[in-house]
């Protein structure tokens, strides 16, 4: 519907779009000042490099995640910012750090293998060899099996990984079918209890399995990264919870595929293979308090409303989370540092949010929603306390604070380096005709498509529940999902200059038009509550 030729073949969309356009303002003066200072003037780049390779890995918990608190914090009062602060939110839980980690093949053959320890994951008290077994072992019908075979072992646990060459390129951009696509909305399905219900049964069964291997006293447990390309390339996430008096006691390691088939191939031959580990894991016991970075560039006339920008500061731990979403947070610190350094006076109050705990479900951003805006209960099942507001629907209706009803919107990147192409509208027609006018000076970089979709995964979603317009934008999506999703390859060197500089100038200019309109942006309906799940036999 909003790609020009098939907009007008609706005759009202037409009517709709041309009469908003006449009416919605777009200060092109401001535009050119914002383009100029983004492209001519920038320092993403510099911002990413005291991230990604003065700071590292951020992880929440971790002294690093805290360490990445500071430094934002430190470097938007450097912008020139206004009230930059750390904001505490909390309980997380236990903060976890790698620091050391050397898996070796001793036996048939001396190799080093690529190995990464799981998160949240105790080390070896420093290096331990012993002799590997082969299982595979999903769920409870398989304990019967390993009973009493697995203590002292190193136990390589499940299928073997099919390694292929890619035939695709590894790193992609949309084309016009992809944002085509895109645009066209997804009417949703019903609701689906017994998915839910089927999620929440997987992770019991993961629970059960963990603490199987941990009753057997095995020496670790070692899996394979996802993934048929290999190379190199590992993804590697959380081996245990970081909640406190839940942690995994299993010292968990996933090796790179190609090192894993080696082992598995000589182990069904029938070989002894043994391994050499030496992992050393911290645990932390004060990391219950977590931060956010905020910082502010005051209002004039609207000072008391609001538009917010953000993205998640934290990250996995294996590389150094420069596209997830090192890419979204210096995005998001040179859109605010471009309109500080062009001295605007903006009606409303700009307010820029760094959020720590995304990776652990949103908890950082949610937090401060909850604090600040607005929240639905919490659920009484204890499995289920933790979650977000958008998965509270069932215990009730949003309840909202006075100052909901002063943020104008949030905008937020959190898909990789690749640049912008458009706005996930989030189900909120209202916006269309506006965006659809502040995009026009953007065609030329490629932004042209905008969807009625939602689209999730990331923080926005904890100021759509509760009714605050949040918007995640399009961008092509590069190396993301072959390459530096939660992997050790997600350095600096994915990250793309000229599509960060692109998405920092268009940030900026979003922010800008939100904080000089007349009126605030247009609202959606707040998602009404569900009721209960029908009760379920054997749970
Ligand atoms: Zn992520």
């Amino acid at each position: 519907m909003l790609k020009r030729s098939t907009a007008c073949s609706l005759f009202f969309t037409c009517i709709l779009t041309i009469s908003s356009f006449a009416q919605e303002k777009v200060d092109l003066d401001m535009v050119n000042r914002i383009r100029y200072e983004g492209f001519h003037n920038s320092k993403v780049m510099e911002i990413a490099s005291g991230l990604m390779d003065g700071i590292g890995q951020r992880l929440t918990g971790s002294p690093n995640m805290k360490r990445a608190n500071e430094w934002t914090r430190d470097k938007l009062a450097d912008f020139k910012l206004s009230n930059a602060h750390l904001e505490p939110w909390g309980p997380f839980g236990r903060g976890w750090s790698n620091e050391y980690i050397n898996v070796r093949m001793v036996t048939p053959d001396v190799a080093t293998l690529i190995a990464y320890a799981k998160a949240w994951t105790p080390g070896t008290s420093g290096e331990v060899r012993a002799q590997v077994v082969r299982a595979n072992i999903t769920g409870p019908q398989d304990f019967e099996k390993y009973k009493g075979k697995l203590e002292g072992k190193i136990v390589l646990n499940g299928e073997d990984p099919v390694v292929r060459p890619s035939t695709e390129p590894l790193s992609s951009r949309h084309d016009e079918k992809s944002l085509a696509g895109i645009n066209q909305y997804q009417i949703p399905g019903e609701r689906n209890d017994a998915n839910a219900r089927e999620f929440a049964g997987r992770a019991r069964a993961q629970r059960a399995l963990l603490k199987f291997f941990e009753d057997e006293k095995v020496v670790a447990l070692i899996d394979h990264s996802r993934g048929a390309i290999g190379g190199g390339t590992v993804f590697v996430q959380q081996g245990g919870s970081y909640k406190a008096g839940q942690t995994s006691n299993l010292t968990q390691i996933t090796l790179a595929t190609e090192h894993w088939s080696r082992i598995a191939r000589l182990l069904n031959q029938k070989q002894n293979v043994e391994l050499a580990l030496n992992v050393k894991n911290n645990l932390y016991d004060d990391a219950m308090t977590q931060w956010d970075t905020i910082a502010e560039i005051p209002g004039t006339d609207k000072k008391d409303e609001v538009v917010m920008l953000g993205a998640h500061l934290d990250s996995w731990h294996s590389g150094t989370g420069a596209t997830d979403n090192g890419a979204g947070t210096v995005v998001m610190m040179e859109a605010i540092r471009i309109l500080r350094a062009l001295e605007i006076k903006p009606r409303r109050t700009i307010r820029i949010g760094l959020w720590s705990g995304e990776e652990q479900g949103l908890l950082g951003s949610q937090w401060y929603v909850m604090h600040h805006f607005g929240e639905r209960p919490e659920s009484k099942d204890p499995e289920r306390k933790g979650d977000p507001t958008l998965l509270r629907r069932e215990n009730g209706p949003v309840t909202v604070k006075p100052e909901q009803g002063k943020v104008s919107a949030y905008f937020n990147v959190d898909n990789g380096s690749g640049k912008i192409r458009g706005v996930h509208l989030q189900e909120n027609a209202r916006v269309w005709p506006i965006f659809e006018a502040w995009m026009k000076p953007f065609e030329d970089l490629g932004m042209n498509t905008l969807t009625m979709r939602n689209t999730g995964g990331t923080d926005h979603l904890s100021f759509d529940a509760v009714g605050i317009p949040g918007f995640q934008f399009i961008q092509d999506p590069l190396e993301y999902d072959t390459r530096t999703h939660h992997s050790n390859m997600d350095v600096y060197d994915r990250l793309q200059s000229e599509d960060l500089k692109q998405m920092a100038v268009i940030v900026a200019t979003f922010v800008y038009n939100t904080a000089m309109r007349d009126e605030m942006l247009p609202r959606k309906p707040i998602e009404k509550e569900l009721p209960p799940p029908p009760p379920q036999d054997g749970r």
